[in-house]
């Protein structure tokens, strides 16, 4: 019997191009900045990394395993990314999930699970107006590995202190947010954005 819901972050719990377009300059900007090349340059390395690394893996890659492949490491990319923008400035209160949540937490705890750092996960959190209802956030910061490391969805089952089938993982990357949770023994639900979280409500 599932206890507890455990929410990816970015494309499950908002979507917003805007937002994913600053997260994608931001990333030729961090390796610009340290590799010593002008933006378009930057942009035409990491887009064309990110496209065999998709061919290789069969999915699409987030910018953070791009940057991590040129030696870039992951806390040089958020101090990066959290300087470039304010993810929050780009999204705005959603009253509609809000309330889809505040109904979930009725009866199951809630966290959210994210390869997103700290500080643009509470902004983005605290944008949306969803930050208090969550009873666990776990970010880049908590285990130092990002998924889809089954590693890290180990250690948040232990951090949480449940049974893995009492545990619900619900993100929009099937490779990355959903398989490694499926093979822990946890249950999945997949979403495409925010607006697929309501039929949770007739699924549990
Ligand atoms: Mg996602």
């Amino acid at each position: 019997m599932v206890k507890i819901i455990i929410f990816d972050l970015d494309g499950t719990l908002y979507n917003s191009t805007e937002v994913y377009q600053k997260f994608a300059e931001a990333a030729y900007y961090t390796y610009a900045r340290i590799k010593n090349t002008d933006i378009e340059q930057a942009k035409d390395i990491i887009e064309k990394r990110r496209e065999e690394m998709r061919n290789e893996k069969g999915f699409a890659v987030p910018y953070t395993l791009a940057l991590l492949s040129f030696g870039i490491s992951i806390e040089e990319w958020h101090k990066e990314n959290i300087n470039y923008f304010n993810a929050g400035d780009y999204l705005k209160r959603d009253e509609g999930l809000r309330s889809i949540l505040v109904r979930l937490k009725e009866k199951y705890k809630l966290a959210v699970f994210t390869n997103n750092n700290r500080i643009q996960t509470e902004r983005i959190l605290e944008a949306l107006g969803i930050k208090e209802l969550f009873d666990y956030i776990f970010t880049y910061e908590n285990f130092k590995r990002i998924k889809p490391d089954p590693e890290v969805f180990k250690q948040i089952i232990r951090a949480l202190n449940f049974k893995p089938e009492e545990c619900m993982m619900v993100g929009d990357r099937y490779y990355v947010d959903l398989l490694p949770a499926k093979e822990q023994g946890m249950e999945i639900f997949e979403v495409k954005g925010p607006e697929d979280i309501a039929h949770l409500l007739n699924f549990l």
